[in-house]
């Protein structure tokens, strides 16, 4: 099974807009280039929300055959690792091998050492192509990488011959990830790492690292443009060279978690994916749910009064659901409305405070990100929120049909 060179993980919390999400990529098809959805839901969501893997496998193929697409598409078995890959055995056939844990955590001196002198022809100034400069690489760099990450590499490793063992078959879609840790990996650091997967045997067609700069939930990038575009160039061209070099899967490539909505960064990335012909996974998550709440909050009457109860609930409940998050949202709280000025908003003010619209003057990035975070308070609400997402279908898909398309796919593929 072979990963499309494009590919858009999209986040359903509530399973209801799998066919909303799915005509987005059906629109960018009919405009020339072919995205392949990836439905992701990780193992914290469908615990909060109560949920199990098999939803998201017949939200996707209940979209698929309504919308006819006859793409490839895939169910992602999001951030799992020994512990919770279990749940998600028969319903995906795409694997996100999380092994952030257990970097920076060392292997015995020596293996490491092995590993080091294994690789000392590497050592000085390497000249990769597509860069303009050559990586400068020393000994240290070489060791330290494996001191950091050699025991993660081991373990998605381990990992991912349980899957090919409880499945019964090598036919999925590995990805690696290393993207939820403190420090981002240097492209010095994601070539070692990229060896190290080799030699452990894993057939990656996506690898997730951490990027330098803030990638917030919800809420665009943070950090030094230039320094990313440079960062993800160099990535990019050390995939290629490693692909080569290591006998990994030619359609190796980035897998880029954005917490959703990284808008400044596309357009970088659309200018190197260019440079190096190179394909692109670019996993979104929460952007949907917002969107489910503009279009109850637009739909007025009960929709809208149901918006502003989900508000209400996060606010008051403000530690236990910004808790779990408290590395990747960045709320200030003084900046939140109080929900009693939220009652009184007219649909347009609770759509412009949550839409995703930076030169909108009411939007509201704090309330924006609470709400990102909030889904526990909607999931509670159980039968009735289903319930007004059936009635306020049209409104909501609409607004979730349009924020892929136009916010996502045609900034960063078209
Ligand atoms: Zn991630």
């Amino acid at each position: 099974m072979q990963l499309a060179k494009y590919s858009m993980g999209v986040g359903d919390r509530f399973a209801h807009q799998g066919k909303a999400q799915l005509a987005a990529m059906m629109q960018a098809l009919s405009l020339g280039v072919e995205v392949v959805p990836v439905w992701n839901k990780s193992n914290r969501e469908h615990q909060i929300i109560g949920t199990r893997p098999e939803s998201v496998r017949r939200e996707a193929d209940r979209a698929v055959q309504s919308l006819g697409w006859d793409r490839p598409y895939h169910v992602d078995a999001d951030h799992i690792g020994l512990k919770t890959v279990d749940a998600f055995l028969a319903a995906s056939d795409f694997f996100t091998i999380d092994v952030a844990d257990f970097t920076g955590k060392p292997v015995g001196e020596e293996e490491i050492r092995a590993f080091t002198a294994g690789r000392s022809r590497y050592a000085g100034l390497l000249d990769i192509p597509g860069l303009d400069s050559p990586l400068e690489i020393s000994m240290a760099a070489i060791e330290n990488t494996a001191r950091k990450y050699l025991l993660a590499v081991r373990q998605a490793g381990e990992i991912y011959r349980y899957i090919c063992r409880a499945k019964g078959t090598e036919d999925f879609i590995a990805e690696v990830s290393m993207d939820e840790t403190d420090l981002a990996q240097t492209p010095v650091e994601l070539l070692f790492i990229l060896s190290a997967i080799a030699e452990e045997g894993i057939p990656a067609q996506t690898i997730a690292p951490k990027f330098s700069g803030r990638f917030n939930k919800g809420v665009d990038y943070v950090g030094d443009l230039s320094r990313f575009e440079k960062e993800f160039c160099e990535d990019l061209a050390v995939i290629a060279f490693a692909v080569r070099e290591f006998g990994l899967p030619a359609n190796l490539k980035l897998s880029v978690h954005s917490g959703s909505d990284k808008f400044s960064i596309y357009g970088p990335m659309q200018k190197a994916l260019r440079r190096f012909d190179a394909g692109v996974h670019l996993k979104t998550a929460g952007t949907t749910w917002l969107e489910e709440l503009i279009g109850l909050a637009m739909a007025g009457g009960e929709g809208l009064a149901m918006a502003r109860e989900v508000y209400a609930g996060a606010y008051q409940r403000y530690e236990e659901m910004a808790g779990p998050y408290a590395t990747v949202i960045d709320i200030h709280r003084e900046k939140l409305p109080r929900p009693e000025a939220v009652n009184g908003w007219s649909p347009e003010q609770y759509a412009g405070a949550l839409r995703h619209d930076p030169a909108c003057p009411e939007f509201n990035l704090h309330f924006r990100q609470l709400l990102h975070v909030g889904y526990k308070v909607a999931a509670e609400m159980g039968e009735r929120f289903l319930h007004a997402l059936d009635r306020y279908e049209e409104t909501i898909a609409r607004q979730v049909t349009e924020n892929i398309l136009e916010r996502h796919l045609k900034r960063l593929f078209l």
